[in-house]
């Protein structure tokens, strides 16, 4: 059968545990499971300066902050990856652990980085989406990183303070990255800008050696030797527990709109997983306090009935 909680959170990002909060203050028992680290995509970077209240903030530590205020409300928190949802009165949620009923589910599950999908990437040591967490490992080394939005950039900055060289290589002509982030980059002595480049290989048997690279514009093929490759070549909706239960749009998020409430009652959908126009911390917070506040709703609904 597995323990019973009015609310299952499904996410321990910004979604998640606002949501957490929000049902806690409302007197609900919460459960709040988390596959990974608390905080979701923020914990890993540096410096965030558009959350209300901090001029400047590390994503790490505004993640403790979170984590900190839901569990001093009395969330039960558990690091477990959520595997099924079973819709029903009540909704079954299953873990890698075990096996809990909830009366209201939310869904706050984000996105997660997408990858080069090249052969050896799951296996070779020097392939990582996070500089933030693993850029030290290759202090004073030659690095590279895949991408040309503002997170490549902000990596190639972040690892040029660190490494010895670090090559950004990008597939097309034009970098999407903020200008000023693609100036401060082509100031540093030891960032160099490939772009039209693609990779089409990762070398080295258990560690990262080298990558071959070929040119989209001339189909010239290179080889450049790095101990690391950080991809950040963009991100994709998290939904894979739910994916079945639903239509996803076009682009593979959960439909639901402000009020979070998707086509099933009782599961609500908060936070970047969610249709929306806006991913950010700021919206990320207001849907978990939109979805906490309409399950505390069905709840009650619930109890009435019953
Ligand atoms: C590098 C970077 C920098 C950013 N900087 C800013 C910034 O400066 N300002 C800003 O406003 N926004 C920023 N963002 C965007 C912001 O981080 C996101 O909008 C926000 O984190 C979304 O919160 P969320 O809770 O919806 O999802 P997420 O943060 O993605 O959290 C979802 C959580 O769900 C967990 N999860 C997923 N599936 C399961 C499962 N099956 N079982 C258990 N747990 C699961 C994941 O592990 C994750 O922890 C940044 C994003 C990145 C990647």
């Amino acid at each position: 059968m597995g323990p019973y909680f009015d609310i299952v959170i499904v996410g321990g990002g910004p979604a998640g545990l606002t949501a957490a909060v929000y049902a806690r203050r409302a007197g609900r028992s919460v459960l709040l499971l988390e596959r990974e680290s608390f905080g979701g995509q923020i914990a890993s970077s540096p410096k965030v300066e558009n959350f209300p209240g901090f001029s400047a903030i590390s994503g790490a530590e505004l993640s403790d902050r979170l984590y900190s205020q839901a569990e001093a409300l009395g969330a039960q928190i558990e690091l477990e990856e959520v595997q099924s949802l079973q819709p029903g009165t009540p909704h079954t949620v299953t873990t890698d652990y075990g096996v809990y009923r909830a009366g209201a589910v939310i869904l706050a599950t984000g996105m997660q980085h997408r990858s080069l999908g090249l052969p050896g990437e799951d296996r070779l040591a020097g392939v990582s989406f996070c500089a933030v967490c693993d850029g030290a490992f290759y202090a004073g080394q030659d690095t590279a990183v895949a991408g040309g939005g503002n997170t490549a950039f902000q990596d190639a900055l972040y690892l040029a303070d660190i490494c010895r060289h670090v090559t950004l290589l990008h597939r097309r002509e034009e970098f999407r990255a903020d200008p000023v982030l693609v100036e401060e980059a082509r100031g540093r002595s030891n960032i160099t800008l490939l772009p039209s480049t693609v990779v089409t290989a990762l070398e080295g048997t258990d560690r990262l050696t080298g990558l071959v690279l070929k040119n989209t514009a001339t189909g010239e093929v290179s080889r450049l030797p790095v101990s690391a490759l950080f991809e950040a070549v963009g991100q994709q909706p998290e939904t894979r527990v739910a994916a079945a239960l639903f239509s996803l749009d076009p682009a593979g998020f959960l439909p639901a709109g402000e009020d979070c409430l998707t086509s099933i009652p009782g599961l609500f959908a908060a936070g970047d997983c969610r249709t929306k126009a806006v991913r950010q911390l700021t919206t990320a917070c207001a849907d978990g306090a939109a979805a906490a506040l309409a399950a505390c709703q069905f709840c009650r609904e619930l109890e009435r009935r019953t």
